[in-house]
């Protein structure tokens, strides 16, 4: 039998403590793409629609992509963007009534309107169709994931690496499960368990610590009999939300009780453990200091700004890092992102050779991570900011940093870009000229997703935080709809 699947995805991070909104141009900088533009040149990519894809081939279903509609981490999704997306999804459901959805999503959107923008996603469309039609979901590793989520879709399988490296996988094992209720084989539902906890479960890693063990159980489980799937969410702590934090779900059916019992089993130990933090987060003197002492041995030192983070809502402009290693005069050096459209468009009214002054950084939210930088330096590089990657997350996929400038000071190549995004592969620096393996000190901004492409060719990585608006002083913060009492804003919370 032929089945009808529709696909959409539906992708926001939404960091609440950013001023900036989501509206439908951050859409379009990102990927904005209706119908089946949304699947061109993505077949065979590590991205949900080469999941869905290939599902379609396995199983020959007969697939209608309604939009795929991804923007980069930032503030609120405007009502307008929300409507306007959510409505191409419920028009091609009207259009072509399928028998099952499966939809790649990040569960993490916060909009205008509401704390749980997939949730309110998922109920517009079981008002249209129904509580029968069967709804497949993948979720990023750093979803918040509610009960509405869980009571809404069937079947939830978010992403078990961080890095993130398995989204095509997570999309395939989803729709997989999707078949088989689509023939009526099962029944999924989604189980979910939580704790009153604020921070990632383990800063979310999945390379090192607590997680690797987890997600063994997890798969482990995988095999009792009625269990399709175990998700293992750390959580996105930026979101001001009523529910947010880790959770752990079980898609089974049958009897919920031991599945149930699991789920808070595996949440039992991330409770234990959410003090067991993974990274030593240096300040920006710290690790400036320790770029001045290092010596490369053929390969560079790394250091990641976590707080000024694009991929998790920051603006990407924070200077503190950058001030630290030229006041300690760090040479041989790159550093990147600076997230300044204003800078990077009056470098473009420059020539490549020419020296220009001028403020670069600071200048969104100077509160998190510091003001504008007065800078004079040399212009290595002019380019449109396009680039393809090559490493294990970004591989064959175009990136966009819009009007891009290389400005060299005082020994650091810092590139200065108009869009913001983090640092996911090393094609980021070299598409403009830089090549990070010849640096002795390569400084980006990134929390963990740098480590696929840039771990293996450092000699040492360190983290810092530069008190940018994904500071992991949380005391610094202004929670207001988070549920009190909660770890760690009061530390004596129990459960
Ligand atoms: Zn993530």
């Amino acid at each position: 039998m032929t089945f009808n699947v529709l696909t959409a995805e539906f992708l926001h991070e939404t960091n609440t403590f950013s001023v900036r909104k989501t509206g439908i141009p951050a859409f379009e900088a990102g990927r904005f793409c209706v119908g089946n533009d949304g699947l061109i040149g993505l077949e065979g990519t590590n991205t949900g629609v080469a999941g869905c894809l290939e599902c379609a081939q396995a199983y020959g279903w007969h697939m209608t992509h309604a939009v795929s509609a991804i923007a980069g981490p930032s503030g609120l999704v405007t009502r307008e963007a929300f409507d306007t997306v959510t409505d191409l999804i419920l028009g091609a459901a009207r259009d072509n009534p399928p028998d099952g959805i499966l939809l790649p999503l990040h569960g993490a959107m916060v909009t205008e309107d509401s704390h749980d923008g997939e949730g309110e996603l998922l109920r517009r469309i079981r008002a249209l169709l129904g509580p029968d039609v069967p709804i497949a979901i993948t979720l990023d590793l750093h979803a918040n994931v509610t009960a509405q989520m869980c009571e809404l879709s069937n079947i939830i399988v978010s992403y078990k690496t961080y890095p993130h490296i398995d989204m095509r996988e997570a999309a395939r094992q989803a729709g997989d499960i999707l078949q088989r209720a689509m023939t009526g084989e099962i029944t999924p539902i989604t189980l979910r368990a939580h704790r009153p906890m604020l921070v990632e479960a383990n800063g979310g890693r999945t390379d090192i610590g607590p997680m690797i063990e987890r997600f063994e159980r997890a798969r482990a489980y995988e095999q009792e009999p009625h269990v399709y799937a175990v998700s293992i969410n750390a959580g996105f702590e930026s979101s001001d939300i009523s529910e947010l934090g880790p959770t752990v779900l079980v898609t089974c059916d049958g009897d919920p009780t031991a599945h149930q019992a699991f789920a808070e089993h595996m949440m039992d130990d991330i409770w234990a453990k959410r003090d067991e933090v993974l990274n030593t987060f240096y300040s920006v003197d710290d690790v400036a200091a320790m770029a001045t002492e290092f010596t490369a041995n053929g390969a560079p030192l790394i250091i990641a700004d976590y707080a000024d983070n694009p991929g998790g809502g920051a603006y990407g402009d924070a200077p503190a890092l950058l001030k630290a290693m030229l006041d300690r005069g760090v040479k041989d050096a790159c550093f990147g992102p600076m997230v300044d459209p204003e800078a990077a468009a009056k470098l473009h009214e420059h020539a490549e050779g020419e020296t220009v002054t001028l403020d670069i950084g600071g200048k969104t939210d100077p509160r998190f991570g510091g003001s504008p930088l007065s800078v004079t330096g040399v212009i290595k590089c002019l380019s449109d900011g396009e680039c393809v990657g090559d490493g294990p997350m970004k591989g064959g996929q175009t990136m966009h940093f819009g009007p891009t400038a290389v400005l060299h000071v005082d020994g650091i190549d810092v590139l200065v870009t108009t869009e913001a995004s983090q640092m996911y592969d090393q094609q980021q620096f070299r598409a403009f000229g830089i090549d990070p393996s010849a640096k002795s000190v390569v400084a980006l901004k990134s929390m963990q997703h740098f480590r696929a492409a840039f771990e293996p060719m450092a000699e040492k990585v360190v983290v810092c935080d530069s008190g940018a608006l994904c500071t992991t002083n949380y005391a610094a913060m202004p929670y207001e709809n988070v549920p009190r009492p909660i770890h760690p804003l009061d530390p004596d919370v129990t459960f």
